[in-house]
């Protein structure tokens, strides 16, 4: 089996209930989309799915085993996760700073041959090899998203969990960052990212989970999960599908009348 799995999960935090009983099992090989408003609670689901925060209850798999259960290093080897806007704060190489995602494997000690190989595949992978030499301090945001991801793949890992890595990014490089997650689920790499843009979720997803208030709303192909009646439910907004070249295109008409807010 390769899935990554949430079994009813429910996180409650200052007061609010977060996460409302999410289920969901995710498989590699595909990208999966998580869209849903300001709050629904995207990032604290995927911090969960990535062992990073433990929900109050409810389970987490990755395949069989409780994700709970498996060592820290171990998972950080096999779950790679983007945060939301990241810092860089390191004044360091870019191949220096894209080494960094072989901690999992290595700890404290250098890196060694097979570690220095995932380094420059990953520098290649994500087209960053042109500016390995560069402080990564000095790059652009569009460069930086890069680098970012080509750390993660560093530690070469089953699943890449990304929070928003399209935000601030030229439509050039969003295409850029698309096709690369693309190639990933080609690979077998379990991708899963969160993403505003309704026309790059129906684009880059195969699959797309709505989430709102804390509820999966949709779960299913994007055509089907990013209707103009669930566009209204969860943001508000009035849009209409309409045939695209290869995808349908999403067309945001304007604010629906009484809109009722997010819950
Ligand atoms: P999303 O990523 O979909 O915007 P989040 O998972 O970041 O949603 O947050 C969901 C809700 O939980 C929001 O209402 C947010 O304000 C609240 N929340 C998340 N983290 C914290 C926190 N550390 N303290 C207080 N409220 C939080
Ligand atoms: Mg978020």
């Amino acid at each position: 089996m390769t899935t990554l799995s949430a079994q009813n999960l429910h996180v409650h935090i200052g007061g609010k209930q977060v996460l409302d009983g999410v289920s969901l099992s995710l498989s590699r090989g595909q990208v999966t989309v998580i869209a849903g408003p300001n709050g629904a609670g995207k990032s604290t689901l995927l911090n969960c799915l990535a062992g990073l925060r433990a929900p109050d209850t409810g389970v987490v798999k990755l395949e069989e085993a409780n994700l709970s259960v498996i060592p820290a290093r171990r998972r950080a080897q096999r779950v790679g996760f983007l945060p939301q806007v990241p810092e860089i704060a390191w004044a360091v190489d870019v191949r220096t700073y894209v080494g960094l995602g072989r901690t999992p494997y290595i700890g404290g000690r250098g890196l060694a041959e097979p570690d220095r190989a995932a380094v420059e595949s990953a520098l290649e992978q994500t087209g960053t090899l042109v500016f390995a030499d560069r402080v990564v301090t000095s790059l652009s945001g569009g460069e930086r998203a890069r680098v970012l991801i080509a750390r993660a793949l560093a530690g070469q890992p089953d699943w890449l969990l990304a929070d928003e890595p399209f935000a601030g990014l030229d439509p050039g490089y969003q295409l850029d960052v698309a096709a690369m997650f693309g190639a990933l689920a080609k690979r077998g790499v379990g991708v899963v990212v969160t993403v505003h843009d309704l026309q790059m979720a129906q684009r880059l997803a195969d699959r797309v989970i709505v989430l709102h208030g804390g509820r999966v709303l949709a779960d299913d192909a994007p055509a089907k999960a990013l209707t103009p009646a669930i566009l209204a439910q969860v943001y508000g907004i009035e849009a209409r599908s309409i045939p695209g070249t290869s995808d349908p295109i999403i067309e945001i008409i304007g604010r629906t009348p009484n809109r009722s807010p997010s819950p």
